[in-house]
């Protein structure tokens, strides 16, 4: 590690929980005023919620606000929330319509900048020092990874290899080439890294640490991974919503947590039916309020993603900003079969625990007549038997889907986010 530069890429990643407070309720008074001032959207949810936002009065009065969804932006397709002209705007993203129409995202100058320092804070607390090779393997395209990725390398002062998504033996050879020493993935990439290294028998030994995100990160997998390339995994969080890849933030080397940039968002868990606000340590739903974008702040943005806020204590890295779990799941993933309700992301947790079972699955839910059913194709060592899976799922999950056991390699491989899930109607 380099001694002249700090272990914090900036430094309001340390302020006091006092001074972070303030921060929070003057920019939330103002972003609030903002969006009203700039946008006809936001006046109208504003006024018939009753709130009237010159009264509004920073985080006590937060609840009064509505809260908008990915519905909110649907319904005003391209930019209808973006609060500023045409002329300012520099750059757009789209999500990558995992879960139905895709949402744009505008970008000011500032808005670039505040997205760079976010993920360059993030690179930072992987251990990135001015000039380490980073591989950037998320694509460069309307998928906000590859870029975000980019724009926060660049204020690091990383050295980047824009490998981008796909051509796996090319970014193996490249990383062994270029020394790259932290390696940038969509979580279900790095799998498919870690085959083709075996397959190609090269190794690695420049690589330091992982960046995986965009799709759950469980324990076991960021365990599989990690001991597979011999590197340290970082789980980094973020989406277009927000303004990409790594604006909510990433865990620090304590692995502890996904610190979120509370200087730049203020956060909120909340029951998914209800909307009423949940304690600290419950798991609900993540609402999400952009504190300093420009072009188009999210205000009470409910993300469906479930999580539940760990501490606000100072962490043992020195930062001051808020832990997180990792995200169990999206609020519209839940699969409900005979009656137990579970996330893939717990099947995943449950496969990874069977000794012999390769990180590829897929959960097939067959509907027969309305009456669903459950089925795990999983790669595996020959050892590995369909019962010994169905036993282990029994056990962990409370239920009994069927277990199919498929030759390393022979399930599909995807670019982008991993297909988990596949529902099948059966007609018979
Ligand atoms: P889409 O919603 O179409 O997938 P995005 O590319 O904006 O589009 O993806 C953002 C979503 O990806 C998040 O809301 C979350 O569900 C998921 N995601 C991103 N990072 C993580 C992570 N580290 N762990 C779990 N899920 C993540
Ligand atoms: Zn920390």
């Amino acid at each position: 590690m380099s001694t002249e530069h700090s272990p914090y890429f900036n430094p309001a990643e340390t302020i006091s929980r006092d001074e972070l407070l303030t921060l929070q309720n003057e920019r939330l008074k103002k972003i609030v005023r903002y969006a009203a001032a700039n946008n006809g959207v936001y006046r109208d949810l504003f006024a018939k919620a009753g709130v009237d936002v010159n009264d509004f009065n920073g985080i006590d009065d937060i609840q009064k606000l509505p809260i908008i969804s990915k519905e909110t932006f649907r319904e005003n397709y391209p930019i209808g929330l973006c609060c500023r002209p045409q002329s300012d705007l520099r750059e757009m993203h789209m999500s990558s319509g995992s879960t139905g129409t895709p949402v744009v995202m505008p970008y000011t100058q500032g808005d670039l900048l505040q997205w760079a320092d976010c993920m360059a804070r993030c690179y930072r607390m992987a251990g990135a020092y001015p000039s380490d090779p980073v591989q950037i393997t998320p694509s460069f395209g309307l998928f906000n990874g590859g870029f975000g990725m980019y724009h926060g390398a660049r204020l690091a002062e990383l050295f980047v290899i824009p490998t981008g998504s796909g051509n796996t033996e090319r970014q193996i050879r490249l990383a062994r080439d270029f020394g790259t020493k932290f390696l940038t993935a969509v979580v279900s990439y790095s799998i498919r890294i870690i085959e083709v290294m075996e397959r190609l028998n090269i190794k690695l030994p420049s690589l330091r640490a992982g960046i995986f995100g965009a799709e759950s990160l469980t324990d076991n997998m960021a365990k599989t991974v990690g001991e597979a390339m011999g590197i340290e995994v970082f789980n980094i969080y973020g989406m277009t919503e927000t303004g990409g890849v790594g604006t909510l933030g990433c865990d620090c080397a304590d692995h502890s947590g996904i610190h979120v940039w509370e200087d730049q968002y203020y956060l909120e868990v909340v029951d998914p039916i209800t909307k009423q606000p949940l304690p600290d340590g419950t798991v609900g739903e993540l609402v999400v309020t952009s504190l300093t974008r420009e072009a188009l702040p999210v205000i009470r943005f409910k993300t469906g993603d479930l999580t539940r806020i760990l501490t606000r204590e100072r962490c043992a890295c020195g930062r001051t900003h808020l832990k997180i779990d990792s995200i169990s799941g999206r609020t519209d993933d839940m699969l409900i079969i005979k009656g137990v309700n579970f996330f893939p992301a717990q099947v995943e947790q449950a496969l990874l625990e069977i000794p012999g079972v390769h990180p590829h699955y897929q959960i097939i839910i067959e509907d027969r007549h309305g009456v669903k059913d459950i089925r795990v194709n999983v790669e595996a060592d020959e050892n590995v038997t369909g019962f010994m899976v169905e036993k282990h799922l029994k056990e962990r999950l409370g239920f009994s889907p069927k277990g199919d056991i498929f030759a390393p390699g022979a399930l599909p491989r995807q670019e982008g986010k991993a297909v988990r899930v596949i529902h099948k109607t059966i007609d018979e």
